[in-house]
């Protein structure tokens, strides 16, 4: 039986490869190969950016105002919306996300995203600043130009749509290649985007992969106005050479070992709740993570056999059925990756609590002790469903200890003290700071890191000052 096809989507036409190549995409729970998809390189890049140059040069898109824009903005969302099930499975297919997450979480993320941004560009004000000298100042902020979006494979359609959302809205044309492990949302978002009549060369979609491959081509390209992109670290340098080189604008965001610290005055089964989720959602597969989990020593035990009973009980299967909230790992470059740790926490000292390898690509949620802060597991991105649980004594130790990492994206805490829930917010090294909570996103708040976790911050205003080039105007009032 052959294989769905998926086209890049360039100038409004779903096309192949010039070359005729194809890669498949393998479905990480059967380990079948699931969809067929163009495989794009250097021409299919530059092909993309041409039409996205014409677009933004000549076309209606950015001269069409906020309000027309806007409205086939929210069209694009409602289709999105309506092709949810479509779009849930495809991911779901592509990197063994549980259904329920990608169908019922991701996609209407991703439709409220693209509102969002639509509304926010149409609803921005600039500034007008009175001078004493006879003239008066105020500031406009008009679209950059061609975005290339470079995105990863672990909310595929919900990451890009962080991306291209904002672009869209503030009226720049786009280029997005998808992770090569996730390729197929993506035509089928550049689909929906042209029957809500989005015009063509607006939104493009490349497929391929990374080095030597459309991702390079498309951010080496001297056409590009913006770089977007979201990754590992190591990527994120090479991608930041690349818009040096150009001298382009480049967002970065990377990745994380997220601290999640819970005192002795924490609400229980609230703070197991979403400590559960912070490691556990999306098999731990989450750039924000709670993969540091730093436990009062008071609390220590009870914490950790409610929190161990809760994991152990989470329910591990196939990822197109209803009831699965564990899935496999999205890849087998990626079980590889994450069952190095999970076989060497024995020999490092830790024991595993609950957990271990499953079959197949799959780990099951798995809770390690007897660890120090100093080893790999406690200190390196696995992006898996693993947690290192350190006790600590002090609210300074606490700190100390969730600020010694090389990534600075996110933290969490749990504590019924309201002033020490402010002091360690202010003073914990992290882009977003969750209390009593984990990912709870308003889209008007900055979202990215420090350090190792990237540069620049995505949200509101902060998109906009990337999508956009801000502009002062000076005019004389008094002759
Ligand atoms: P990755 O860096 O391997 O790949 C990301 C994308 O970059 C893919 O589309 C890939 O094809 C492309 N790419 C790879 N090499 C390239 C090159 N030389 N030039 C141009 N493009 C290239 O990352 P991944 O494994 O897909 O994603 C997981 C990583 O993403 C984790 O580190 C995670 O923490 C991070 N992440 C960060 C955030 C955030 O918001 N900070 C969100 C999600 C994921």
């Amino acid at each position: 039986m052959s294989l769905p096809f998926f086209g890049h989507v360039i100038d409004g036409e779903e096309v192949p490869s010039a070359s005729g190549e194809t890669f498949t995409s393998i479905d990480p729970y059967t380990q079948e190969p699931w969809a067929e998809i163009a495989l794009g390189g250097a021409a299919e890049a530059d092909r993309a950016v041409a039409a996205a140059r014409r677009a933004f040069d000549e076309g209606p898109w950015p001269r069409m105002g906020f309000t027309e824009r806007g409205r086939l903005i929210h069209r694009f969302a409602d289709l999105i919306e309506e092709h949810a099930e479509e779009l849930g499975r495809a991911d779901t297919h592509d990197m063994g996300k549980p259904i329920t997450q990608s169908r019922d979480s991701d996609v209407p993320r991703t439709a409220m995203n693209f509102r969002f941004f639509a509304d926010h560009a149409r609803l921005a004000t600039g500034e007008t600043l009175p001078m004493d000298t006879g003239h008066h100042a105020y500031t406009r902020f008009d679209p950059a130009g061609v975005v290339a979006a470079v995105a990863p494979w672990n909310f595929p359609m919900m990451l890009e749509s962080w991306k291209v959302a904002p672009a869209l809205g503030w009226g720049n044309t786009v280029v997005l290649k998808p992770a090569e492990d996730t390729p197929t949302s993506a035509t089928i978002m550049a689909r929906l985007a042209l029957e809500a009549g989005i015009p063509p060369g607006v939104f493009n979609v490349v497929h391929g992969y990374g080095p030597d491959s459309a991702g390079a081509a498309l951010t080496e390209n001297p056409h590009v106005d913006r770089i977007t992109f979201t990754g590992e670290s190591g990527t994120g340098r090479i991608i930041a050479a690349a818009g040096a080189r150009n001298l382009v604008p480049v967002s970065l965001e990377l990745g994380g070992k997220g601290a999640n610290i819970v005192f002795d005055d924490a609400e229980l089964e609230n703070a197991v709740s979403w400590s559960i989720r912070a490691i556990f959602t999306n098999t731990g597969q989450v750039c924000v993570a709670g993969s540091r989990l730093y436990v009062q020593r008071g609390i220590f035990d009870t914490f950790m056999k409610r929190f161990t009973e809760v994991a152990s009980a989470m329910v591990i299967g196939d990822p197109q059925d209803e009831r699965t909230e564990i899935g496999p790992l999205a890849s087998q470059e990626h079980f590889g990756k994450v069952s190095e740790y999970v076989s060497t926490v024995e020999s490092s000292g830790g024991t595993i609590e609950t957990g271990g390898f499953v079959d197949g690509w799959r780990v099951a949620p798995t809770v390690v002790t007897g660890l120090g802060q100093d080893s790999r597991h406690a200190r390196e991105e696995i992006f898996g469903p693993l947690v290192v649980a350190i006790p600590f004594d002090t609210e300074e130790e606490a700190l100390a200890l969730a600020n010694d990492s090389r990534y600075g994206l996110n933290a969490m805490l749990f504590t019924e003290n309201l002033s020490r829930a402010h002091r360690m917010a202010a003073r914990l090294k992290a882009g977003s700071v969750w209390v009593n909570c984990f990912f709870i996103r308003d889209l008007r708040a900055p979202f990215g890191g420090a350090g190792d976790s990237g540069i620049g911050r995505e949200g509101g205003d902060f998109s906009r000052e990337f999508f956009t080039e801000p502009k002062a105007v000076v005019m004389q009032i008094e002759q």
